[in-house]
């Protein structure tokens, strides 16, 4: 698949080792995605821990948690039929498409619905060991 221009925006500022999983997952993937979140603003991830939909503000979506001063982290939607859906086996395929594609391009990845607590599906990371 290609990815569209929302897609494409929200890969801005983004680690380009990130960019590059996202960009081998789009030409692997059997499910269709968009990006729909790169970079964060501090003030945005205070809003979403209010909410609950976040649970802390050391997220690596802000650029200024991270030494590369880039967002280490992009949130993925399913696609299907062109529209976005929230169902979770849609998100354990896209995790696979971008496990693989990470180890294709030879750039270790975290997903957010490994974690134990707070599984956040959509989500995908570089590790803090290796970009700190
Ligand atoms: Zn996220």
């Amino acid at each position: 698949m290609k990815l569209n221009e929302r897609s494409e925006k929200n890969l801005v500022g983004v680690h380009p080792d990130l960019v590059k999983v996202v960009r081998k997952a789009a030409e692997l993937t059997a499910v269709s995605f968009i990006v729909t979140e790169g970079v964060r603003t501090l003030e945005r991830q205070r809003q979403l821990v209010a909410k609950g939909a976040a649970q802390t503000l050391r997220s690596r979506h802000i650029p200024e948690n991270n030494q590369s001063r880039m967002s280490c982290a992009v949130d993925l939607a399913a696609l299907v039929g062109g529209q976005v859906r929230w169902d979770w086996p849609l998100y354990e395929r896209l995790a696979v498409a971008m496990k693989m594609a990470a180890q294709a391009v030879g750039v270790p990845l975290e997903w957010g619905g490994d974690w134990r607590s707070f599984k956040d599906g959509p989500h995908f990371q570089l590790p803090w060991q290796t970009y700190p």
